[in-house]
């Protein structure tokens, strides 16, 4: 738990967990400010749950949320006023601290300098001189109407949000390409994730501190961290604001902000993720539970759901089950329990070469398939979910099954701030070409994975492939020149089938498979053991020591010899050339 002490009686820290509750009464405090609205993201307990686990600690609990990016002087009167009620010390929290930072700042400013506060925050390492401006507004005006006050806090050529799978690939590949480009990622957490590791957390495979690491240690060393969340996109001013309000200005913007996970789709989903034999490996948190159900199986009811898609690897839900299937058959376990596959869509994988290996487990583990059946409710005390089942004349009934495990794989959704942007599509999805990823409408912006609307497979494989893509076409757009990279649609999937084989896979728009290797090294319609070694020691390096670094193995992008049409220069022209 990372605590900023700002005043004596008051400290601020990013998301707390509900075990951090008990750490900051340990060390003295009285009075916990949520300042992060329920919902934001995946792994943040409830405000519910906050206020529970602080009334069993005995602590004063307050619930002040906040959007990011929006704080209103109304926020800032509701902030004081629980500030000047409860018992100190206080610890205020948001997703980064910076929300939390900002309102006491503001709500300090009848009181104290502006200076003051700046070298307060600056000292607990939040800067917040953009803010002067409404500080003095604040401090000299009893009603201080001045939300629109904030100024531009940094301007960079590039500037890239998100820094998971596809940001930071993109940032290594740009200054890979020009060493002395100013680039700039903005990036609330501490944290990166290998996601594709946690199907073989949650099999007992991994341990999940193999699937993180530091952020610091992941980022390129010439790229400037900003240590925040987007709230906005501002593309008719080239622009993103951050969720305390300060604004960061771009020549080309890339956006590779990721999927939502979208868990409250699912009535009762949230209270019981992690107890009552309900999981997921979709939470870095959760996978560890996932092995422990499995082991602690040994007759009964296991279901596996998969909701509508686009969902990020779009096999994982399968890839859970086959990986338990392994281990009860192996430990004599399977004949007593009951598995089956719940699934949203119609059909058992995408590109139908892949079924018929997949059936062949299916079969081998006697998994009963159930089509067209989407997860709607979760009764975790009671152990039954409850599905919309679509039947074949295209009627709708809700049937429920009792279970005994539960994996779930979650809603996905664009993120918020992408779905109501001026970037975004009907669907939600960052609107770009599905071969250039330059966006349809604004031409200095680029984007890559999980956010975006190319229907490719949602994968880290996809990112690989991405990555060298938008590099090259971002370095030609900050010449002003026409994109001329373009990406295949190669996304892969590494299906476990059972501890030790793995289907692989490799395909690209349309379904075309893209295999990466001679069917001698790997033949993809099948299960094989040299691609669970692939998966298994070969992947993990090639994600973090190849693709996080831009060495771009099997990566090169193709390039169009193409004239810009008439939209792109003109577009070029009124964007890149500020
Ligand atoms: P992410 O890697 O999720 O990164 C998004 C980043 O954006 C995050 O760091 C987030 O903090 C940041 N962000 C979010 N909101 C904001 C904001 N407001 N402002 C700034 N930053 C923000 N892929 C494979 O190739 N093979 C596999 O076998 C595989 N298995 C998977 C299994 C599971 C269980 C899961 C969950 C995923 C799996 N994937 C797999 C998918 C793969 O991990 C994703 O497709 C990939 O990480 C997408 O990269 P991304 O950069 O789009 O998103």
């Amino acid at each position: 738990m990372d605590i900023s002490k700002i005043s004596p009686a008051f400290s601020v820290a990013g998301q707390l967990s509900l075990k951090e509750l008990g750490l900051a009464s340990a060390q003295g405090y009285k009075t916990i400010i949520n300042n992060r609205p329920d919902g934001e993201s995946d792994d943040q307990p409830t405000s519910a749950e906050f206020a529970q686990t602080a009334k069993e600690l005995g602590l004063e609990y307050r619930y002040v949320p906040v959007v990011s990016g929006q704080i209103t002087d109304d926020n800032v009167v509701d902030f004081k006023a629980v500030l000047d009620d409860v018992m100190g010390p206080v610890l205020a929290f948001c997703r980064t601290g910076s929300r939390s930072t900002t309102l006491w700042a503001l709500s300090q400013a009848q009181g104290l300098s502006a200076e003051a506060i700046v070298a307060a925050t600056e000292a607990a390492g939040y800067n917040l001189t953009s803010l002067i401006p409404r500080l003095n507004a604040l401090a000299s005006s009893d009603k201080g109407d001045s939300s629109n006050n904030s100024m531009i806090f940094a301007r960079h050529s590039v500037v890239i949000v998100g820094g998971g799978a596809g940001g930071i690939s993109t940032a290594a590949s740009l200054l890979k390409r020009d060493p002395n480009l100013d680039v700039a990622i903005i990036e609330p957490s501490e944290s990166h994730y290998y996601q594709p590791g946690w199907t073989l957390v949650g099999g007992g495979v991994f341990n999940r501190a193999q699937t993180k690491r530091a952020m610091v240690d992941v980022l390129p060393k010439q790229v400037s961290w900003i240590r925040a969340a987007v709230s906005k996109f501002n593309p008719d001013s080239n622009e993103v604001t951050l969720e305390n309000g300060e604004r960061v200005s771009y020549k080309v913007l890339v956006a590779a902000p990721g999927i939502k996970l979208d868990w409250g789709q699912v009535e009762g989903l949230e209270q019981t993720l992690g107890r009552n034999g309900v999981t997921s490996n979709y939470k870095f948190d959760m996978a560890p539970y996932t092995w422990e159900l499995i082991q602690d199986l040994r007759g009964g009811k296991a279901l596996f759901t998969q909701p509508p898609i686009p969902i990020k690897c779009a096999g994982a839900p399968q890839k859970a089950m086959y990986l338990a299937c392994s281990y009860w058959l192996k430990k004599h376990d399977l004949k007593n329990i009951d598995v089956q596959f719940h699934n949203a869509g119609g059909v058992l994988f995408g590109v139908a070469d892949y079924i018929p290996a997949l059936m062949e487990y299916v079969n081998k583990y006697r998994i009963k398939l159930c089509f067209n059946e989407k997860l709607i409710k979760v009764d975790g005390g009671k152990r039954i979910a409850y599905f919309e089942v679509t039947t074949e004349e295209g009627s709708k009934k809700i049937e429920q099954q009792s279970f005994d495990m539960l994996h779930v794989c979650p809603n996905q959704t664009a993120p918020d701030f992408v779905r109501n942007s001026p970037l975004a599509n009907n669907e939600g999805w960052i609107d770009v070409s599905p071969e250039t990823l330059q966006h349809n409408k604004f031409g200095n912006i680029f984007a890559l994975g999980d956010a975006t609307s190319t229907p490719n497979a949602k994968t880290a494989a996809a990112v690989r492939l991405q990555a060298p893509v938008v590099a090259v076409n971002t370095l030609l757009a900050l010449q002003g020149k026409a994109p001329r990279a373009v990406y295949n649609g190669y996304g892969s999937c590494p299906l476990t089938v059972e501890r030790g084989k793995i289907v692989l896979a490799e395909f690209g728009y349309g379904g075309k498979l893209l295999p990466s290797f001679p069917k001698f090294m790997v033949n993809g319609l099948k299960a094989s053991r040299r691609a669970w070694f692939l998966k298994e020691k070969i992947l993990p390096t090639i994600y973090f020591d190849y693709m996080l670094k831009a060495r771009e193995w099997l990566a090169k992008p193709e390039m169009l010899q193409h004239t810009p049409t008439d939209y792109e220069a003109r577009t070029f022209d009124s964007s890149t050339k500020k």
